[in-house]
Order: structure tokens, then sequence, then C-alpha cells
């Protein structure tokens, strides 16, 4: 495959001595942007938000000692004039912003007229919509190139990453949207440096363009992200560990007929998931006939232990399971809702479930 874009740099722009530490740890690593957030956006007061403007001139320091193209993000109409005048060479538009129309529209408009990259991160939601919404409104005011950061959806509950990376998400986004470069941010998705070997390969397994790496010469002192950011050396680990794969689609034969088992497997899936529910569908009788409650806690917390034990002995991931679970059982429980308001006049029919 070509050389996958990458984008590494330390979360939050420090200081000078701290762009300059972690910008020598990458002279050797052949990579596109040179990333420092200059307006950090937090999630709750009281935390350190970026140096903001005065942080700008240090990445044009980076710019003329290093040769590197740098790029920040920009979050308002104001940003996107500083970070314009202060000639930095790309931007990306954060999740939180992304979530936003009213946000992304400002800054679509700020963008008139410009073309420098500008990449933009999924929603914090898992929205498709919205993300490619955000994408639409950059490209309707910009000619700029525009690509697209992967970096997974916040979680009530972390299980194992801080970000669900749902990557059905990433590959429906390709689907819609081919003409742009997908990029994988397994820094902010894993929220610890121990995930990124597993889901950048993930990432170019499924054929995503690039790889969005947050970088620090020593990232145990990082002021923001600490937990996930890797100096150079282990940057340049990282890069080696991971198998590029050949990009052409080399279905073979073999790979069609297990295709083949796996979609009848699903089917199976499906029509056992069928049955479930219409024991649910039983119970929810039952239990409006009782005036009993629809939720009862100790179910569910045993159902969970059981299942996970299951999971365990089977080898199956516990992450999916308990994901999988979640829905299932909020599903029988809006069944079982549903029967608290209707009645008993319900039927058992496949149909109640459309
Ligand atoms: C970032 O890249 O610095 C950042 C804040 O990421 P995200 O918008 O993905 O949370
Ligand atoms: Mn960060």
């Amino acid at each position: 495959m070509n050389h996958p874009l990458c984008i590494a740099g330390p979360c939050s722009a420090e200081s000078l001595e701290q762009l300059r530490a972690t910008a020598s740890q990458l002279r050797e690593i052949s990579f596109d942007y040179f990333r420092a957030g200059v307006w950090k956006p937090r999630t709750r007061p009281g935390m350190f938000e970026g140096h903001g403007e005065k942080a700008l001139p240090w990445l044009n320091e980076i710019q003329h000692e290093f040769g590197y193209k740098v790029a920040t993000e920009v979050a308002s109409t104001q940003h996107v004039e500083l970070a314009l005048k202060a000639g930095i060479d790309a931007f990306w538009i954060g999740a939180r912003s992304v979530t936003n129309p009213f946000t992304v529209q400002e800054i679509a408009e700020s963008l008139k007229g410009v073309d420098i990259p500008i990449f933009i991160k999924n929603p914090v939601n898992p929205d498709l919509k919205l993300w490619i919404g955000a994408v639409e409104r950059i490209e309707n005011a910009t000619s700029a190139t525009i690509h697209a950061i992967h970096r997974g959806f916040s979680v009530y509950e972390k299980l194992r990453y801080r970000n669900d990376p749902n990557w059905q998400i990433a590959l429906d986004f390709k689907i819609e949207r081919p003409d742009l470069k997908l990029i994988c941010d397994p820094s902010h998705m894993g929220g610890s440096r121990e995930y990124l070997f597993e889901l950048s390969q993930i990432a170019m397994d499924l054929h995503f363009d690039g790889l969005h790496v947050e970088v620090h010469h020593e990232p145990s002192v990082a002021w923001t992200d600490a937990e996930q950011q890797v100096n150079g050396i282990q940057l340049q680990q990282l890069l080696s560990a991971i198998r590029f794969k050949d990009r052409n689609d080399n279905t073979t034969e073999q790979i069609l007929e297990l295709r083949q088992e796996i979609d009848i497997l699903d089917e199976k899936v499906l029509s056992i998931l069928m049955e479930r529910m219409k024991i649910a569908q039983k119970i929810g009788l039952i239990k409006s006939s009782q005036n009993s409650t629809i939720y009862q806690a100790k179910r569910w917390v045993d159902l969970k232990k059981r299942n996970i034990e299951n999971a365990n002995k089977l080898g199956l991931s516990e992450e999916i399971v308990v994901q999988l679970l979640k829905l299932i059982h909020q599903e029988a429980i809006r069944i079982q809702a549903s029967y608290a308001q209707e009645g008993d006049s319900n039927e058992i029919t496949a149909g109640k479930f459309s």
C-alpha cells in the first residue's frame, strides 16, 4: 500500500521547549503533520485549556526549525482567524465541536476561500449522519481537502477503551464517502498507550488511510492525555510493528465460502434472538397481569454474571458479550414496557419487533 497518512505530535502545546523536544524525536520518522493542541476542549473547568494564541508562534518555530507541516484544532471563528494568520498548515475539528452543527457551520463560514487540509473527527456520539453533515458543511464552504478522523465514541461505562471504536460506523462512513481519506486516532480511542498497537492494526486491516498518534517527548509528564501518549521511539516501534496489508481485493474462493458460512450463522443468530424476544413477550404479559415491575436489577446482575462466566469459558471477549446482552436486555425491556402500556391485547408475533 502507499505510505499511510500519519499525524503525530503532542496532545497540547505546553511550551516551545516541549514542542522542540518532541519534534526532534520525530526526525527519523516519516510523517505528514506535526500536531499540537493550542486550544484544548476540556470536559470540566479548572484544567489546562491550552496556551491559546500565545502558542501559535511556537508552532511557527517548529515549521522553520524542523521543516514540518503543523496542525492544530480550531473550534471557533476566532481560532480559525488566528491560526490562519499564523500560517498553520492544517486544521482539525474536534469531536466535541463536530457534535454541534451550529459550531461546525460557524467554523465552515470562517473557512470560506481557505484551502488548507481540514481533518474532521467523528462526533462524540455515534451518529454517522452528524459526522457526514459536518463534512458537508465544510465542503459547502471551501474547496479544501477534507479528511476524516475516526476516534471512537463516548461511553458511560468504560469497558476496555476510552472511546468505543464502533468500527461499523467508520466502515459505513467509508461506504458513504469513499472519496475521502479516513484516518484512525488510536490514541483518543484507546485512552492508553497499551492499546495503540491493537487498534492501529485493526484500522490498517480495515483499510484505513492513515494514523493519528499523540506523541510527547516524555509522556509521563504530559499536561493532558498523559496515559495515551508515546515518545518518538515508541512511535517508531509502533509503526514498524504494524502490518500494512495489500489493499487489492484478493477475495479468494475460500473467503467466499467462509462468508457464506457466516451468513448462515447470522440467520441462525437472528432466529434465536426472535425466540428469545418471544419469551420476553410472554414474561411481559405475565408481569402486566400481576402489575409487577418490568426491570428487576437483580435479574440483570445475575444474567450478566452468568454470561460473563460463559463467555470466559468459551473464549469470547467479555466486552462483546456484555454489549450484546445490554442491547438484548434493553429490547426485552422495551417489549415488556409496551405490554404495561397496552395491556394484554398484544399478540406474540414477529411484527411486534419491527
Ligand atoms: C485532540 O485531538 O486533541 C482532541 C481533543 O481529540 P478529540 O476531539 O478526538 O477528543
Ligand atoms: Mn489528546
